[in-house]
């Protein structure tokens, strides 16, 4: 791997801890958040405006750095688990001393436990009459998180976000916590980290959000991010500060990669830029074979909807590479509407596909088409939440073809009726116990037993049934092909007189092609 190229002889040193804030909604999370990025001392000085970039660093008056993650609910899950190497050192549980444990910090919880991320526990909102900080403490030792003070190993800290009460020991002991777990990182050689935001600006173009884990990332650095390489061609920090190197536990806003990267993927830098673009190219082509392989799902629930005549129309949101395959989908798709089932494009846009479009989809029940674009880390997660499919394609054909497939699957099979062949009465016998046996010749096609037949007299239809029994001379037949005789009982009518045409047909189910 690119990892092991790297060597390993430089020393590694103490960093700051990268800290995820998670709880319950209202509980606190977004106000202690604010709060403690008002206790950094160089934005006070600065009076600063904090430029969002999904994670800031906070220095405490004695120069020591926090760095926080700003994912807002479930995001913040994926911050804890994003592919390749875990982000997160500690985990501030924010629970509200008015309301205890809910779903969401058992949530919480659990996720921080799956991903060994160490809890510190924010009891908020203690300057509420109703605050039970002791009750908080009760509920989450039932969970197993029991506070040093009651001789367990959790970190209980009373805070509040509104007024700041204690969130300056809350750092504290966060910077506590990480001596303990002794965080280090190499700050010399090519740096490594990962992508924690990425989005498409209309003047800047792809521009990432990296937080950088060993090493020290430079502008200039040529680097790869998942599928997508670059150059850094300009680096600001959390308060929109131009950097030109960033080390251990800097979040950074890097400009130049030639595509999106996605939220999750981890970049490393590697020696030059052609080197980064042959990665990148064969990631690609790996990761589109995977892609190939899990293709094929389709929103079942919509076609149930659609099935059951809840919906009358297969709804799509498209999301392409360019503007040229998006005019070039949406016109080929909607011309595949039937009057039964129209294809109706809910929202068509150039870029990746994000959580927006995947909760649009699950709003109206769409399905979501990429095309030469992917879901970033968030839809993927929102994607899996929600139950809504991802279809991807590389080739429009391809993407064409499914959709095409999967309206016929929508189409309300039609009875068709096929014609196989008809005979001309030239005797009739009366056979006892048995009824009036008619003598034929088969004309075209053939007579098959026990298939749909109909008899036709001087250009009319006087009967409907069944062949009930086929002979030749004394022999049951299955069938009896074109210019042969044989002999044919009509299921319940005995009334064939010569010169009737006998046709027999049958009937199948077919779905009517687009
Ligand atoms: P989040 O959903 O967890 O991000 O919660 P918010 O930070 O948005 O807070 C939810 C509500 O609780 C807001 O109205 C806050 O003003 C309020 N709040 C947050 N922290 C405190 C606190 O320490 N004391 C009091 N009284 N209210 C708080």
């Amino acid at each position: 791997t690119l990892e092991e190229e790297i060597p390993d002889h430089w020393e590694k040193l103490p960093r700051p801890p990268i800290v995820v804030v998670m709880g319950h909604v209202d509980h606190g999370k977004t106000t202690l958040l604010d709060t403690i990025r008002k206790t950094n001392v160089a934005e006070r000085e600065k009076g600063g405006i904090t430029q969002h970039i999904g994670a800031s660093v906070v220095q405490l008056p004695d120069g020591r750095k926090i760095t926080f993650l700003d994912t807002p609910g479930h995001e913040a899950f994926t911050s804890l688990r994003a592919r390749g190497a875990q982000i997160t050192d500690i985990a501030v549980l924010v629970v509200a001393a008015d309301d205890g444990v809910m779903p969401q910090t058992v949530e919480a919880i659990n996720h921080a436990r799956a991903f060994n991320v160490p809890i510190i526990v924010a009891v908020n909102k203690i300057d509420k009459p109703g605050a039970d900080p002791q009750r908080v403490r009760r509920e989450l030792s039932e969970l197993g998180l029991i506070p040093e003070e009651w001789g367990g190993d959790t970190i209980f800290v009373d805070v509040s976000a509104k007024t700041g009460q204690n969130v300056e020991t809350l750092l504290e002991y966060i910077l506590l916590l990480a001596e303990i777990l002794e965080l280090k990182a190499r700050v010399e050689g090519p740096a490594k980290g990962t992508v924690i935001e990425s989005k498409l600006d209309k003047q800047r173009g792809p521009v990432a959000t990296l937080i950088v884990q060993e090493g020290t990332l430079k502008v200039g650095d040529p680097v790869v991010a998942g599928t997508t390489y670059g150059k850094i061609r300009a680096m600001f920090d959390d308060k929109g500060r131009k950097l030109n190197s960033a080390g251990p536990s800097t979040p950074v806003e890097v400009l130049g990669f030639e595509e999106l990267p996605m939220a999750g993927d981890t970049f490393i830098v590697v020696e030059d830029e052609k080197k980064a673009r042959q990665i990148a190219e064969i990631r690609k082509q790996k990761k589109e074979q995977q892609e190939k392989l899990s293709r094929g799902l389709m929103l079942e629930d919509v076609f149930k909807k659609i099935e059951e005549g809840e919906l009358n129309e297969l709804r799509l949101i498209l999301k392409t590479d360019t503007i040229g395959s998006l005019e070039a989908l949406k016109k080929a798709l909607t011309e595949l509407s039937t009057p039964e089932v129209s294809v109706r494009i809910l929202h068509g846009a150039v870029g990746g596909i994000t959580e927006n479009d995947v909760m649009l989809a699950k709003a109206s029940q769409a399905i979501i088409i990429g095309f030469n674009t992917r879901p970033d880390l968030k839809a993927k997660e929102a994607a899996e939440r929600e139950k809504v499919d991802i279809k991807l394609y590389s080739i429009i054909y391809e993407a064409i073809e499914d959709v095409k497939n999967a309206l016929r699957g929508l189409l309300k099979p039609v009875q068709k009726e096929v014609v196989l062949g008809s005979a001309e009465v030239r005797a009739t016998f009366k056979i006892k116990g048995v009824g009036t046996v008619a003598g034929c010749y088969v004309l075209d096609g053939k007579i098959v037993r026990n298939a749909n037949a109909r008899l036709i007299r001087d250009g009319v239809v006087i009967y409907t049934g069944k062949i009930e029994s086929l002979k030749r001379f004394k022999e049951d037949v299955q069938e009896v092909a074109r210019g042969f005789e044989c002999g044919v009982k009509l299921k319940d009518y005995n009334d064939v007189k010569v010169g009737d045409i006998i046709e027999c047909y049958e009937v199948k189910l077919e779905k009517p092609s687009l």
